[in-house]
């Protein structure tokens, strides 16, 4: 894939750039009106994500808030993505992915052993990521909180059973959010090897802002 092709339908000036590597935590400040898109390099990557505002990181991404106002269960363009105050955080101004989830949670140790076995407890998981990218700002397993999975496919059945199958996305595909107000946002480029949501296979994703 060239540069343009990531970056096409992007206005705006690019401010970051980079690549997270497979496995890999990442974190970064988006200020209001800022768009960060998220590129899926090689496919059915699930991109396991946080928001946190700046101002008071009491202020958090909520998916009850999120899935109660917008009245359904799938993330898409122009879904709002909701604080635990009810304020908008993010939008989801364009994708080229049908739907992602915000339901499945990540990956960790606990649920790795409890569901593949312990031979599974010392790989790397998201809540892994996770603790480790909020370290940074201070924040601890206390500010854990459900999150987002870009790129996942978590489809749910007429009787309201979850699956976490064989991912939708594809190399190039992309999710655009713009900031509502100043957030920090976390990544866990998910290292989940035990299931399909990285296609048993852990790739590198793109990140880009623009201002
Ligand atoms: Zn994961």
């Amino acid at each position: 894939m060239s540069q343009d092709e990531a970056l096409a339908g992007l206005a705006g000036r690019v401010i970051h750039d980079q690549v997270v590597a497979a496995r890999a935590p990442w974190s970064h400040v988006v200020r209001r009106g800022e768009t960060l898109r998220i590129v899926d390099l090689k496919g059915n990557q699930a991109v396991d994500f946080l928001i946190y505002a700046l101002a008071d990181d009491a202020e958090r991404y909520s998916l009850q808030d999120t899935i109660a106002a917008q009245r359904n269960i799938y993330l898409r363009t122009g879904s709002v993505l909701r604080s635990s105050e009810g304020r908008p955080m993010m939008t989801i101004t364009d994708t080229s992915v049908a739907y992602h989830d915000t339901i499945g949670g990540a990956c960790s140790r606990e649920s790795n052993t409890l569901r593949y076995g312990h031979h599974t407890k010392s790989q790397h998981s998201c809540v892994d990521n996770f603790l480790l990218a909020n370290a940074a700002y201070g924040r601890t397993k206390r500010d854990m909180a459900p999150n987002i999975n870009w790129f996942m496919n978590v489809p749910v059945e007429a009787d309201g059973a979850l699956g976490i199958v064989d991912g939708i996305s594809a190399p190039g595909l992309h999710v655009d959010l713009r900031a509502e107000m100043d957030v920090v946002v976390v990544i866990s480029n998910c290292p989940q090897i035990n299931n399909p949501c990285n296609g048993f296979n852990p790739t590198p994703v793109r990140v880009i802002v623009v201002a």
